[in-house]
């Protein structure tokens, strides 16, 4: 049985003549006098059906039962369209099918949304994904996110890695967020954890002399959710022994510039350009730089030593942004509650107006040394951070982000990848009052730094590196510890209990002990990677079946209850009855 001779796509005027059958779904039908126009959708594009009662009355009959989404088989003659119904925006437009049959394959009961419908409510959309799925938008997200895969995929098999799956069920990992545990009745009241990351087991793998490992992995993080963050990510993981950063960085701009050539059509620059940890700080506020724009901030740290300003004089930092804009003091208002979101005590500014005067409650205070560092064109404001390094870097990069787009300072057709470097091995947690790793625990200092871990962790550099793409952090890796010794120690610091080590990363441990060779990885994140590709805002809409915003499947309802003997087989009694 044939369904179909040709695709909805493929009618062209030199098929004009022939006969054929289409099949599909019924995107639109219109009825006009004793004509029924029906576009029919496939996966290839849309075709124009003709069914003209005379020609064919049983047709008719059909052409006026037919709803939207109806699937539906049609044959009939291909023909020109008179000049005047011509449709430019389609690429079948020159033609149309006269319909001698049709016949519906499977109804439709009526649609919870229509596909043309601007703004439906998300959770809605999840809930009937399979109708969602079948709009422009996302076919093209997940047609792209496939196509991707495939050049990665090419990529890293044509560099010699090797393609290895890795448990789901596994032991956690530590990559910062919350575990899903996976209880069995095996071994009750034990769990497995889904992996937050392969991390551990490509080590392994290297240590196993497989030299070159890579994956697009399942990764699992029960973190709380937001526009660009789902709990199921997906990772390109790759591992490779004897690892030279540069090597890993060529090979990986070698992916990405395939992958934005093929998928976009758009040439990235290689090789990307660098930047350390502590100059993204100083320079963007942030380690995730957007680089598209200007708004630069600078430091005024030596120039305010001593002024008459306390603010200024008492503040480990003082750093500043010159806004392009004479703002008003409702916008400066706003832009202190801003920056007060993000730590800060205040908004301390200075206006130039059209003449070049500078207005400021605190311009009585400032030295003619301290205006002549932050002298700006007139119509420009001046924006101050006086704190700690940390939290000025915090604010002024919180207030840049939110200027440029407040002021439409981003170039969207730009692309500024940047690999970020030298990041600090520990952050200090405040409230546990412990030194955590800014990365994670596998990852080594720098040959350098590695004497000083224990006695100024804070100062000890990390051989770790991001990429991050026009503020977007896509991909996180680093050179890891070979060496048994040094990778307890890294868990001493972490105070974790000589015990803890061994029940819970005695195998990494006993594996670094029996001929590791050197080595380190990356693992870019293929979601926020297509998302950009795409210049989609939403994480989900890159998601075949993604969790809505509360982290559930309004889908399949998931997750969901289980019955009183499969909690009793698992050995799992509930304090409280599900919410
Ligand atoms: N496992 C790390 C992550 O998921 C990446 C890496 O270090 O390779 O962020």
């Amino acid at each position: 049985m044939t369904w179909r001779t040709h695709m909805a796509g493929e009618p062209r005027k030199e098929l004009v003549g022939k006969r054929m059958t289409l099949a599909g779904w019924v995107a639109r039908r219109r009825d006009h006098g004793g004509l029924v126009f029906i576009d029919l959708r496939d996966e290839t594009g849309v075709s124009q059906l003709v069914v003209n009662p005379d020609r064919a009355p049983e047709a008719t009959k059909v052409a006026h039962e037919l709803r939207n989404e109806f699937v539906l088989q049609a044959e009939g003659e291909l023909v020109a369209r008179s000049q005047d119904t011509v449709n430019p925006r389609m690429t079948t437009g020159e033609v149309e099918l006269q319909v001698d049959r049709l016949e519906i394959l499977s109804p439709s009961t009526p649609l919870p949304f229509q596909l043309d419908e601007e703004g439906v409510d998300e959770t809605l959309r999840i809930k009937y994904r399979w109708l969602d799925l079948r709009r422009e938008k996302l076919q093209r997200n997940i047609r792209m996110r496939a196509k991707m895969i495939s050049i990665i995929r090419r990529e890293m098999d044509a560099a010699g890695f090797v393609e290895i799956e890795t448990p789901i069920m596994a032991k956690p990992t530590p990559e910062g967020a919350r575990d899903f545990l996976v209880p069995t009745r095996l071994q009750k009241g034990r769990f497995f954890a889904l992996p937050q990351s392969p991390q551990i087991y490509k080590q392994l793998l290297v240590i196993s002399n497989f030299e070159r490992y890579y994956q697009i992995a399942k990764c699992f993080r029960d973190e709380d959710l937001r526009a660009d963050r789902v709990q199921e990510i997906t990772q390109l993981d790759l591992e490779m022994a004897f690892p030279d950063r540069e090597v890993i960085f060529e090979l990986m701009e070698r992916v990405f510039s395939a992958v934005w050539l093929e998928c976009i059509d758009i040439a990235l620059a290689t090789p990307f350009p660098r930047m350390s940890f502590a100059e993204a700080a100083l320079r963007f506020g942030t380690d995730k730089p957007d680089l598209r724009y200007g708004l630069e901030i600078e430091d005024a740290t030596q120039a305010t030593r001593g002024s008459q300003f306390g603010v200024f004089a008492n503040a480990e930092a003082v750093r500043f942004l010159r806004v392009p804009q004479e703002l008003s003091r409702s916008e400066l208002d706003k832009l202190e509650e801003v920056a007060k979101s993000w730590g800060a005590k205040g908004l301390a500014y200075l206006v130039y107006d059209e003449e070049g005067e500078a207005r400021s409650p605190i311009a009585k205070f400032l030295s003619e040394d301290e205006f002549a560092v932050f002298r700006s064109d007139p119509a420009s404001t001046v924006l101050f951070a006086a704190d700690r390094p940390a939290v000025a870097a915090r604010v002024l990069g919180a207030l840049r982000t939110h200027l440029a787009e407040q002021l439409d300072l981003i170039d969207t057709s730009l692309w500024r990848p940047v690999w970020i470097v030298d990041f600090p091995m520990f952050d200090w947690d405040e409230d546990a009052q412990e030194w955590t790793p800014n990365h994670h625990p596998f990852t080594s200092p720098t040959p350098a730094t590695e004497a000083i871990i224990e006695s100024d962790p804070g100062a000890a550099v990390a051989q770790a590196y991001d990429l991050v793409v026009n503020g977007t952090e896509l991909g996180s890796g680093s050179i890891r510890i070979h060496r048994r010794e040094l990778q307890t120690r890294i868990f001493d610091i972490l105070k974790i209990s000589p015990e803890d080590q061994r029940s819970r990363f005695g195998f990494l441990l006993d594996a670094l002990g029996m001929g590791a060779p050197p080595h380190g990885g990356f693992a870019p994140g293929m979601d926020r990677t297509i998302m950009l590709l795409a210049g989609e805002p939403n994480l989900r809409d890159v998601i075949a079946f993604p969790k809505n915003q509360a982290g559930v499947d309004p889908m399949s309802g998931a997750p969901s209850d289980v019955t009183q003997e499969q909690l009793v087989e698992l050995g799992i009694e509930l304090l409280e009855p599900p919410g």
